[in-house]
C-alpha cells in the first residue's frame, strides 16, 4: 500500500479537505498513474453532500482524470511508464455478463465499480477518485489519449463527454435532426460541441439568459431562454431529440411538449428528487422518454479518438485544489464557464 495526498469529505455537511488516503501496490495487470488535471462533475457534488443516498465517508471525489503513468505490472500490455493515460466514471464491472461482453461496461449486470464511493471487486476496500495525487487501476479501464490536445480541456471528455457522446450517437444524431440541449453546463457544452459536430441543428435551452452567446460560440444555431413563455411556445412541437442535462429539480413536461411526433427526450442529469411525468404527454405523438449512463469503455476510446481528430475539447476554468468548496458552490449557481478542472499540481 501507498499512501496518498487526497481531498475528501469527511460527512454529506462537511467542506473537502486535505486527507491521506492509501492505494494498492500495482498488480500484475494495474497502471499507476500520477493525476495530472481532474475535472469537477456536478455528481461529485451530488455523492459528497449525500444527495442520492449512499455514499461512504470519507469520500474522495473525481472520475474525470488524466495523468501519466508512472509503474506497470508485469502484465500490462497496452500501456508504458511516462505514457498519458485517462481514467473515467468506472475502475472494473464482472466482464462475464452480456453487458460487459458487449463493451456496455456501465450497464454491468452484477454493478460497475465507481471510480469513486465504489466497493472493489477483490477485498473489501472502498474506491477513492481523483482528487488526489495517483491512481492504481486495471488497465482494461484505462483510456489512452492523445497528446495533440491541451489536457486540461481533454479531462473533462472522461464524463461529460462520454455522457453526451454515447446518447447521441447511440439514437444516430446527425444531419437533418433538430436536437435541443437542455442546460448549459459541463455536459450541456460538450452535447452542443459534439451535436453540432455531427451535423446536426443545435437549440440551447438554458435559464440563463448571459449564456446566450456562449452558447451560440460553442456551435448552438439558436438559444431558447426556457423562462420566456414566447420563446418556449415557439419550440412547441419542434425538436426530433431532446438531450436534458440539468442537475436540479425541473418540469419534464414543459420539455416534452418541444418533441415533435415520435420525438425522443434522453436524461443525463439526475435531479435528487423524482419527476411527475404523466402518461398522456407521451401518448400523445408517440414520445419516448429515455435515460443514458455515461459510455462503456470501448465507445470511451472512440470518443477520445473522435475529439482529437477533431479537436474537440471542453472550454474549462483551471483551479487549485484549495478552492474547490467555493467552486462547488459557483457550480450550485451555474456559474461555471464550463467546467472547473483541478490542476493536481496544487495538491
Ligand atoms: P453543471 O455543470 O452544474 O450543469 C447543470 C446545468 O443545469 C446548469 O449549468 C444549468 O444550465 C442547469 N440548471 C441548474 N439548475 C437548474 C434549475 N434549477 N433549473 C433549470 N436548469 C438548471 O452539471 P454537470 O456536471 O453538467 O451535470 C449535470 C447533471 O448530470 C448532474 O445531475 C450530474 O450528476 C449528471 N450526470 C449524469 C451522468 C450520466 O451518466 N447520466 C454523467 C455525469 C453527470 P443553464 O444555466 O443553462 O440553465
Ligand atoms: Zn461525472
Ligand atoms: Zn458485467
Amino acid at each position: 500500500m501507498s499512501t496518498t495526498k487526497a481531498y475528501a469529505a469527511q460527512s454529506a455537511t462537511t467542506p473537502l479537505a486535505p486527507w491521506n488516503l492509501k492505494r494498492r501496490e500495482p498488480g500484475p495487470h494495474d497502471v499507476q498513474i500520477e493525476i495530472l488535471f481532474c475535472g469537477v462533475c456536478h455528481s461529485d457534488l451530488h455523492t459528497v453532500r449525500n444527495e442520492w443516498g449512499g455514499t461512504i465517508f470519507p469520500a474522495v471525489p473525481g472520475h474525470e482524470i488524466i495523468g501519466r503513468v508512472i509503474k506497470t505490472g508485469d502484465h500490462v500490455k497496452n500501456f508504458k511508464q511516462g505514457e498519458l493515460a485517462g481514467v473515467g466514471c468506472m475502475v472494473d464491472s464482472c466482464r462475464e455478463c452480456d453487458n460487459c461482453k458487449e463493451g456496455l461496461e456501465q450497464y454491468c449486470d452484477n454493478g460497475l465499480v465507481g471510480t469513486y464511493n465504489g466497493k472493489e471487486k477483490e477485498g473489501d476496500g472502498v474506491t477513492y477518485g481523483g482528487y488526489s495525487k495517483q491512481i492504481v487501476v486495471h488497465e482494461d479501464f484505462v483510456l489512452r489519449i492523445s497528446d495533440k490536445l491541451p489536457l486540461e480541456g481533454v479531462a473533462p471528455l472522461l464524463c461529460a463527454g462520454i455522457t453526451t457522446y454515447s446518447p447521441l450517437r447511440y439514437w444516430k444524431v446527425g444531419k437533418g435532426d433538430k436536437v435541443g440541449i437542455l442546460g448549459l453546463g459541463g455536459l450541456g457544452h460538450m452535447g452542443v460541441k459534439l451535436a453540432a459536430s455531427f451535423g446536426a441543428e443545435v437549440t440551447m435551452l438554458s435559464h440563463s439568459p448571459s449564456k446566450e452567446a456562449d452558447a451560440k460560440k460553442l456551435g448552438a444555431h439558436h438559444f431558447i431562454l426556457t423562462s420566456d413563455k414566447q420563446q418556449v411556445k415557439s419550440v412547441n412541437n419542434y425538436f426530433d431529440f431532446i438531450l436534458d442535462t440539468v442537475s436540479a429539480e425541473h418540469d419534464y413536461n414543459m420539455y416534452l411538449s418541444m418533441l415533435k411526433t415520435n420525438g425522443k427526450m434522453v436524461c443525463v442529469g439526475a435531479p435528487p428528487t423524482p419527476a411527475q411525468v404523466p402518461a398522456f404527454n407521451l401518448i400523445f405523438k408517440r414520445r419516448t422518454l429515455a435515460g443514458s449512463l455515461i459510455g462503456g469503455i470501448p465507445e470511451t476510446q472512440e470518443m477520445l479518438d473522435y475529439c482529437a481528430e477533431h479537436n474537440i475539447v471542453s472550454d474549462v476554468e483551471v483551479i487549485a485544489i484549495k478552492d474547490i468548496n467555493e467552486c462547488y458552490e459557483r457550480m450550485l449557481k451555474g456559474d461555471v464557464r464550463y467546467r472547473f478542472v483541478i490542476d493536481m499540481g496544487t495538491l
